[in-house]
């Protein structure tokens, strides 16, 4: 758990996302929503580790994060958040056949660049090889991050429980689980030291697809509520 606090990124707002769109599309696995709302960030390390993108240690970089986000346009440029969301949703529908889900799974991938929009500084390009980048700085202020943050996160899972129940024990072990998880790497994220080099932050964010399969994991124990569409 511990090299998961080296990703410093936007982290619970993300997860919000993913939890809460359980309720738009109740046929869609966790699984599956918390990799659209997290989609770039699963494949931001490892194009880091393939040299495709860069990062460098800055601390103080903003309040919240240390980390300098040099060259990122395949995975974190509004035209290439298009293209993922486009892509995963064209997947989906394809596999599952379920449109509401595939609407969702795209609104859930768009939703990370407006919520990294929101929190980052301006590093966020707008498309491969147009240099203009954006971003609010919610990351200034780590008050109003962590505020921002966890009100997401509470919101995110009163949702997907108040729609989904559990089937057995474990749905609700394992989703209480998942929350504690999520706050504990979230604090070592805030509390701890500056990740040692940018390989060690690669390597941490290939770690996240653990808590993927964490998420398949509590949709096997849990069912949607009301079943429409
Ligand atoms: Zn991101």
């Amino acid at each position: 758990m511990e090299p998961l606090s080296y990703t410093r990124l936007m982290f619970l707002g993300h997860f919000a996302v993913g939890l809460a769109a359980k309720k738009l599309t109740p046929y869609t696995s966790l699984g599956t929503l918390v990799v659209a709302a997290q989609l770039v960030d699963l494949i931001w390390p490892t194009f880091l580790l393939l040299g495709i993108e860069r990062v460098r240690i800055d601390p103080g970089n903003t309040a919240v994060t240390p980390l300098a986000f040099e060259h990122y346009p395949w995975t974190h440029s509004l035209a290439m958040s298009v293209v993922w969301a486009a892509s995963f949703a064209a997947l989906y529908g394809f596999f599952r056949r379920y449109p509401r889900g595939a609407w969702v799974v795209a609104s859930a991938v768009l939703s990370h660049w407006l919520l990294d929009f929101l929190t980052h500084r301006p590093d966020l390009p707008i498309a491969p090889g147009f240099e203009r980048e954006v971003g609010l700085g919610l990351w200034h202020s780590v008050r109003v991050t962590v505020a921002v943050e966890l009100a997401m996160f509470a919101g995110g899972v009163w949702l997907y429980a108040r729609s989904t129940e559990a089937v057995d024990r474990l749905g609700t072990y394992v989703l209480g689980g998942f929350v504690a998880a999520l706050l504990l790497i979230y604090a070592a994220n805030l509390l701890g030291p500056p990740p040692p080099s940018a390989r060690a932050i690669a390597m941490a964010g290939h770690a996240q697809w653990v808590l993927v399969l964490w998420a398949m994991w509590i949709d096997r124990h849990r069912v949607a509520i009301r079943q429409w569409q």
